[in-house]
């Protein structure tokens, strides 16, 4: 479980009601909750919406979208309902920020939710937590009931007339349901596969009607944007990428946790002086910097600011905000194959370059790693992998192949020491194990 961590630079924002006692609905009353929808009812949709796209707020869950434009693509009249859909699917590795938030503060992800359904016109909410997750089910279930009880849900909320309801579920546990469409599959009762877009969710979403999606830490984020003003939010980033961020800190360093920190944070800043450096005094090897999906950077190329433009200038991405710190003791064939087993695990199988290409790149990966790689090997990987890379239905042939492809071109010395039976020069009695929180 992540643990609660601090340190000066931090903005707290998002986790300002961290380990207060905020799943208690008068403690969340008491810390200024409630107050931004309260605004929001006053000021009506177009207001919303507007402040919304002035905040340069970007989609928390890894794909950078602006929230405002993304709620302005609903229709405003829509024959068939209208839904909001949160997304606490949480499920890349080295990611572990919406489980904090639903831990601790699950009453800004309902103010958020009820607040994108005025904006939108919605009537209904939907917040979706990840299967492993379901222990975190009974803190929302208890939240939203609380909200009921004092008439911020139902059919009159706040008084105003207006009709907003939400209901909780869990997945099954497939990283897949990640991807918006395959959670509105798994919502409706269905198996977590992607529906083919266009139609995009916001014209045909969730049971044929406009549907908003957005991760919970991008939802649990609008209270606070409405509360201090988009212009004001806006100015804590970096020019299109508003506000500040819950990064995941894993791996090999001294202090790894959640921490807040303004968009645009230098990332070795945010290594060596927000999470200690690297641990027992070892020396960098490379950071993931956006969760697993994301291609790895070499220590030379870490002296970025943390936006989803900069990183992407750095030929890598934002993605989810897990950044995962690895060692000069890793063997990053091993990391390699750590990475792809997952992927190769939670393929939906519907395409053939994603079911197909993630178990021969994990089969391969697991010869190599065993000293049983031959020289064609390392351009087979390479090959398979490019031929991956945007021919799939869903993200997660990507996710795979992205990070495959850098590792390889990155560390090839690395891939080319384990050839031929030579035993893994890191294989050894002694060496930590990577660690994510
Ligand atoms: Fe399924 Fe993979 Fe294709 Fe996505 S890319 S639809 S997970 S087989």
């Amino acid at each position: 479980m992540p643990r609660l961590v601090s340190h000066p630079d931090e903005i707290k924002l998002v986790s300002r009601r961290f380990g207060m006692g905020a799943t208690n609905i008068d403690r969340y009353l008491e810390l200024g909750g409630y107050e931004a929808v309260k605004k929001c009812l006053a000021q009506g949709p177009e207001w919303i919406v507007e402040e919304m796209k002035a905040s340069g707020l970007r989609g928390r869950g890894g794909a950078g979208f602006s929230a405002g434009m993304k709620w302005s693509f609903v229709p405003k009249q829509s024959a068939k309902p209208k839904y909001i859909l949160v997304n606490g699917d949480e499920s890349e590795p080295g990611t572990c920020k919406d489980h904090l938030i639903f831990l601790h503060d699950p009453h800004a992800v309902i103010e958020g939710t009820i607040i994108a359904g005025l904006a939108v016109g919605a009537k209904m909410g939907f917040i979706y937590l990840r299967g492993e997750y379901r222990y975190l089910l009974e803190i929302m279930e208890r939240a939203v009931a609380d909200a009921y009880d004092r008439g911020y849900l139902g059919k009159n909320i706040f008084g105003s007339g207006n009709e907003f309801q939400i209901i909780t579920q869990t997945g099954a546990g497939a990283y897949e349901v990640g991807e918006e469409s395959a959670l509105m599959e798994s919502l409706e009762g269905k198996r977590g596969v992607p529906r083919i877009k266009p139609p995009f969710p916001a014209v045909v979403g969730l049971y044929g009607g406009p549907t908003v999606i957005n991760n919970a830490e991008t939802i649990a984020t609008v209270p606070q944007v409405i509360t201090m003003g988009a212009q004001a939010y806006a100015a804590l980033g970096t020019p299109r990428n508003g506000g500040t961020r819950l990064f995941c800190i894993s791996g090999h360093v001294e202090r790894p946790g959640v921490y807040e920190l303004p968009m645009g944070y230098n990332l070795k800043k945010m290594i060596y002086e927000v999470a200690g450096g690297i641990r027992g005094g070892r020396k960098l090897k490379a950071v993931v910097p956006g969760g697993s999906s994301t291609p790895v950077l070499l220590p030379e190329e870490i002296d970025i600011g943390m936006d989803f433009d900069q990183v992407g200038k750095a030929g890598s991405m934002l993605g989810s905000g897990g950044v995962v710190v690895i060692d000069d003791q890793t063997c990053i064939v091993e990391f390699a194959l750590r990475t792809i087993s997952f992927y190769a695990h939670e393929s939906c199988g519907w395409c053939i370059p994603c079911r197909e290409g993630t178990d021969w790149l994990k089969k391969s990966l697991t010869r190599f790693h065993a000293g049983f790689g031959t020289d064609a090997d390392i351009g087979n990987m390479q090959y398979l992998a490019e031929n991956m890379l945007g021919r799939t239905f869903c993200p997660l042939g990507d996710a795979a192949a992205m990070p495959t492809i850098a590792f390889l071109k990155k560390f090839r010395k690395e891939f080319e020491d384990h050839l031929n039976g030579t035993p893994c020069p890191f294989a050894r009695e002694g060496v930590p194990q990577l660690t994510v929180v």
